[in-house]
């Protein structure tokens, strides 16, 4: 009986992820993303699951069915990650006009983002906070084939404390408006790890500190308790999910690494204790240094708080200082944007920024590659192109490398060996 109930939970996850037919590509580069070394005339062929079953030199002798596409004068890559988004939110859907968004609309608003996001490269995204559980759905109708998009692994609500950034504190006591992720205390908290699990989420999000998109808190100051989030990552642990906490602040950023958070989000504010703390324990900082353009320069149009705008004139510059220093320090670090807060599809405009402050172009890459994929904990599946991996292939004119921002120029999209776009085809 235990059995057969087990095989049931495990047939969602066996399904194929989409309907392609075994073939192969043909790459005049291709970046190998462990190396860094640039790759010629390579062959990725795969089969009927969208599976890679071989990639080597074109010139080798491979198993094939039918005619290679024809990708000889672009640079492939692995389809790219960004370990933070919000699919199902726009920047106009902040501050009072989100007020009037249904759940039902907000939907619909992911399977737009959800196209945009895929066709500009970005084939998994790590979806940290929905409300109403449309992040579950919009997955769910991905990998059923109903709509276009990235693999998504999502959180459903962010768990908070009453008043905090995951709560809603836009309207007056009389209309008792609580965001969905709202649990204060450890058992609660517990509670509300359970419940969002219960309800599809592969991964909890938490705000640990105050932010900068919600009203009367500063991103600052701690929220969840120390003792909260142990309880917190117990719980997510043992249900084997990850937890990632959104941290601007010095202590919560240390809080959350200390409780055996897996991520901290944003890392605004995080000092040397923060930096040596989370090369101790293998945490995973994301900063999002693009959008704080987005924000400065877009923010007060698309209906931001005003208090919005001025919080990050005081944090934006710091993050991107403090992002050098973790980085040159050493911490591990994946790709990650805030997509939602900027309008999405623009995911790849993080890349100059992160190389403006102190990255190469293949650490850059890397980040939204091979260590967005080890974060997610899907090594073995995504973030490389080797066999065993999805055939999640992107290619661009140009030489990422050299120049990276021709990652914002994504002309060819593979997801699981079906093609998503191709610009290439006038060749
Ligand atoms: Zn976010």
């Amino acid at each position: 009986m235990r059995r057969t109930f087990l095989i049931l939970l495990a047939l969602p996850m066996l399904a194929p992820l989409s309907h392609a037919s075994p073939g192969s590509v043909r790459c005049g580069k291709l970046l190998d993303v462990h190396s860094g070394r640039m790759l010629t005339d390579q062959l990725i062929v795969f089969d009927a699951d969208g599976v890679i079953t071989a990639v080597g030199p074109a010139s080798s002798t491979y198993a094939t069915t039918g005619t290679p596409i024809d990708l000889s004068s672009a640079t492939c890559l692995p389809g790219l990650i960004d370990v933070h988004t919000h699919l199902t939110g726009d920047p106009s859907s902040t501050g009072y006009q989100a007020l009037g968004i249904s759940v039902p609309r907000e939907a619909i608003t992911g399977a737009k983002n959800a196209r945009r996001t895929v066709r500009a490269g970005f084939t998994t995204v790590r979806n940290v906070g929905a409300r109403g559980y449309t992040d579950v759905a919009l997955r769910d109708g991905i990998n059923d084939g109903d709509v276009e998009g990235p693999r998504m692994l999502v959180s459903g609500p962010p768990l908070g404390i009453t008043g905090g950034h995951c709560d809603n504190n836009l309207l007056p006591f009389e209309f008792h408006h609580i965001a969905g992720g709202v649990a204060d205390g450890p058992w609660a908290a517990r509670a509300k790890v359970r419940e969002t699990v219960k309800y599809g989420a592969d991964l909890i999000k938490i705000c640990a500190s105050g932010g900068v998109l919600s009203k009367g808190d500063q991103p600052g100051t701690p929220q969840y308790t120390l003792e909260e989030m142990q309880a917190i990552a117990e719980e997510a642990h043992k249900l084997g999910r990850k937890v990632a906490a959104h941290a601007h602040g010095t202590q919560s950023i240390k809080d959350a690494i200390r409780a055996g958070i897996d991520s901290i989000e944003h890392s605004s504010l995080i000092d040397d204790e923060g930096i040596a703390l989370a090369k101790q324990h293998g945490t995973y900082l994301v900063f999002d240094i693009y959008n704080d353009d987005f924000i400065l320069q877009e923010g007060a149009k698309a209906g931001m708080l005003p208090e919005s705008i001025e919080k990050e004139k005081k944090i934006g510059r710091l993050q991107r200082e403090n992002f050098r220093h973790a980085f040159q320090s050493g911490t591990k670090m994946a790709f990650g944007t805030d997509a939602g807060v900027y309008p999405h599809g623009d995911n790849a405009r993080q890349f100059a920024k992160m190389v403006e402050w102190g990255m190469k172009p293949v650490d850059a890459i890397q980040a939204a590659t091979v260590h967005a994929a080890d974060l997610l904990g899907w090594s073995a599946k995504v973030g490389s192109l080797e066999p065993g991996r999805y055939a999640d292939v992107i290619a661009v004119s140009g030489d990422p490398l050299a120049d990276v921002r021709v990652l914002e120029s994504v002309k060819f999209v593979m997801k699981g060996g079906a093609v998503v776009r191709s610009d290439f085809s006038a060749k």
